[in-house]
């Protein structure tokens, strides 16, 4: 499973930053998991495969650019856009995002080959189909309803937290299956605003090395994303002196293979 964590920003010669703004992973090319920055940093065969994209939580740095992306497909779409998501964020999406008011409902509207865009609801703790993989979410612990999930092509299977703080069933579905490949994991602020991680439902890298002693399975590849960039550095600094083996950042921009 090749798996890229969408750079958010690029320099003047258009190389992408390491600073991670906005959230949007694609799986193989073709899927998306979250769409923050879906709009601004595919490339033609991304844009021209992407159309199942499971939304976690309806944050804009993790649905930022989701409309503009529909809209800039918009006339050539032969099928529609999928949104993955559970009842309630597809609620929230309809009545914050997709509101005629911030942006057209899309999946009210139709181009000249059928609907433009298409909510698939989600089950939470049943395996479900997205594309060539299998998928299963639970909720975690964030301040709006979100979900963590498993994502496996029948080979390998990579967790991702989505946005959390200390949270349990996430683990639950981990430690229960066979083998996990990689696990992607939130590490958005430093020590030093605990607090303020608390009151948003954040890891600092303190609370993410308590976090994984619940983990039971080890040998796989776990991965921080999510570092707020104004305290990349120190964060980094942080997770490192944690002295886990197999973690490590992971890079905007750069694929990797499971
Ligand atoms: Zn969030
Ligand atoms: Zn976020």
């Amino acid at each position: 499973m090749r798996v890229q964590l969408l750079p958010s920003t690029f320099d003047a010669q258009g190389v992408a930053t390491l600073e991670q703004r906005l959230t949007c992973f694609v799986i193989d090319d073709c899927v998306a998991v979250d769409a923050g920055s879906i709009a601004i940093a595919t490339n033609s065969q991304q844009r021209s495969n992407i159309r199942d994209i499971i939304v976690t939580h309806p944050h804009m740095d993790h649905v930022a650019s989701l409309p503009i992306y529909i809209d800039d497909l918009y006339p050539s779409l032969k099928e529609p856009v999928r949104i993955y998501a559970t009842e309630e964020v597809i609620g929230l999406l309809e009545r914050d995002v997709f509101n005629w008011n911030v942006y057209p409902r899309f999946s009210d509207l139709k181009n000249d080959y059928g609907p433009v865009m298409e909510y698939i609801p989600i089950p939470i703790g049943e395996p479900f189909r997205v594309a060539h993989l299998n998928v299963i979410a639970v909720p975690v612990n964030h301040i709006v309803p979100t979900v963590g999930l498993v994502v496996s092509d029948g080979q390998k299977s990579v967790a991702f937290s989505s946005d959390t703080a200390e949270t349990e069933e996430f683990w639950k579905m981990i430690n229960e299956m066979e083998g996990l490949d990689a696990l992607l994991i939130e590490a958005s602020f430093p020590d030093r605003l605990a607090k303020l991680a608390h009151v948003s439902r954040h890891f600092t890298p303190a609370s993410l090395g308590q976090e994984l002693k619940k983990l039971t399975h080890n040998g796989m590849d776990i991965m921080a994303v999510h570092l707020k960039p104004s305290y990349r550095d120190e964060i980094i600094q942080q997770l490192n002196a944690l002295n886990i083996p197999d973690l490590k950042v992971m890079e905007p921009g750069k694929i990797y293979e499971w």
